[in-house]
C-alpha cells in the first residue's frame, strides 16, 4: 500500500518504518523477542555471516539461538579489544576528535579539550552523569530479571522539542564524574545483576565511554554494552565503535527532513544520516541475538518514535 505523500498518517509512517526495519532484519528481532522461552531445537550448526554479509531471515533466526563462544559463555565484543590494547588506542583517537569536535553530525569544530562547548552544550571534555540504576522499563529483551544497567548522560546533540528527559538533555542536570567513576558505575551495575550497560544519549560522550569500558573491562566487566542513541550518528564515528558495542538501540524519528529540522533543532539531514547509520550498525552487529533466556546479548534493535500530539513524521 502506498501512503499519500500529502498527508502521512501514523499508520503510513509505521508502515514505512517497518519497511526499513525489514531491510535490516527487524522481523528476525521481533521473532526472537517474542520467543522468551528456550527454542525447542537450537541449531549448533548455524552459520556465522561474514562481517559485511546481511543474513537471510532464516539464517538470522538460526543465529538468534547461537551463543558467541563454543563453550556457550557469552563474552562482550569489547573484551577482546581491551586485551589487545586496541580499545585503549581507539579511546585515545576518539578523545582527540574533541579537539575540533566532530563527534556528531553537527560537526561544530569547537575545542572541547580546551573547555569549549558546542551545540550540545556539553561542558568541554567534562563528563556529566545524571543517574544510574537497574531499569525495568526498558525494552523487554534488555530487562530480564536483573534489569538494564542504565546510565543517563547529560546534554544532547539533537535536542528534540518533545524530549522526555528534558532536564537531563537540555538543562544538563547531573554531576561531574571521572572516567574511573564511570567505570565504577558500570561495575556496580554488573554486581547488582543487570544484564547490560545501557548508555543513554551517548554520542557526545563516546570517547569517555570507550575509556571507561577499557578500565572496567580490566576490572572484570563482562556484560554487553547497549548504545542507546537518537540514531543520528556519523559513519566515521561509528567505525570507532565497531567491535566495541554489542547492542545498538537507535531511535528512528523522522522520514522528512523538514519535520526533523522543525522539531530537532535544524537537523534536516536526520532521515538520510540516520538511515545510513542504522545500516552500518546492522553491518556491525547483525540482527538481535537473544540468549536462551530471551535476554538480548548482541544485535540491532530500532525504536520507531510516534510524535506526540498527532504530529506526522512527514510535512503535510
Ligand atoms: S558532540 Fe557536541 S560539540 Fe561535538 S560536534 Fe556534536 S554538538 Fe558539536
Amino acid at each position: 500500500m502506498n501512503c499519500c505523500p500529502e498527508k502521512l498518517t501514523r499508520r503510513c509512517f509505521l508502515e514505512q518504518a517497518a519497511r526499513l526495519s525489514f531491510q535490516v532484519g527487524l522481523s528476525a528481532l521481533l521473532a526472537g523477542c517474542a520467543r522468551l522461552q528456550p527454542p525447542a531445537t537450537p541449531s549448533p550448526l548455524a552459520p556465522s555471516p561474514t562481517p559485511s554479509a546481511v543474513p537471510t531471515r532464516d539464517q538470522a533466526a538460526a543465529q538468534d539461538a547461537t551463543p558467541d563462544r563454543a563453550d556457550g559463555a557469552f563474552e562482550p565484543a569489547y573484551v577482546a579489544l581491551h586485551r589487545s590494547g586496541e580499545l585503549a588506542r581507539r579511546a585515545e583517537a576518539l578523545w582527540a576528535v574533541m579537539e575540533r569536535c566532530r563527534l556528531c553530525p553537527r560537526q561544530c569544530g569547537v575545542n572541547r579539550l580546551d573547555g569549549m562547548s558546542g551545540f550540545c552544550r556539553t561542558p568541554g571534555a567534562i563528563l556529566m552523569i545524571s543517574g544510574a540504576h537497574a531499569h525495568f522499563g526498558e525494552e523487554r529483551p534488555l530487562v530480564g530479571e536483573g534489569g538494564s544497567g542504565t546510565i543517563f548522560l547529560t546534554h544532547c546533540n539533537l535536542r528534540c522539542v518533545f524530549c522526555q528527559n528534558w532536564t537531563i538533555s537540555h538543562l544538563g542536570r547531573g554531576s561531574e564524574a571521572t572516567v574511573d567513576d564511570f567505570a565504577a558505575i558500570m561495575l556496580w551495575l554488573q554486581a547488582e545483576g543487570c544484564h547490560n550497560i545501557n548508555v543513554v544519549t551517548p554520542t557526545h560522550y563516546s570517547p569517555h565511554i570507550l575509556k571507561a569500558l577499557d578500565v572496567a573491562a580490566g576490572k572484570g566487566l563482562r556484560i554487553p554494552v547497549v548504545y542507546n542513541t537518537s540514531g543520528w550518528e556519523r559513519l566515521e564515528i561509528l567505525a570507532f565503535l565497531d567491535g566495541v558495542v554489542d547492542i545498538y538501540l537507535p531511535d528512528f524519528k523522522y522520514w522528512d527532513g523538514a519535520m526533523a529540522a522543525k522539531y530537532s533543532a535544524g537537523a534536516e539531514n536526520y532521515p538520510e544520516v540516520t538511515g545510513a547509520a542504522i545500516l552500518e550498525m546492522h553491518r556491525q552487529v547483525g540482527v538481535a541475538k537473544p540468549n536462551r533466556k530471551g535476554i538480548m546479548e548482541r544485535g540491532l534493535m530500532i525504536r520507531h518514535l510516534v510524535m506526540p500530539n498527532d504530529v506526522p513524521a512527514r510535512s503535510r
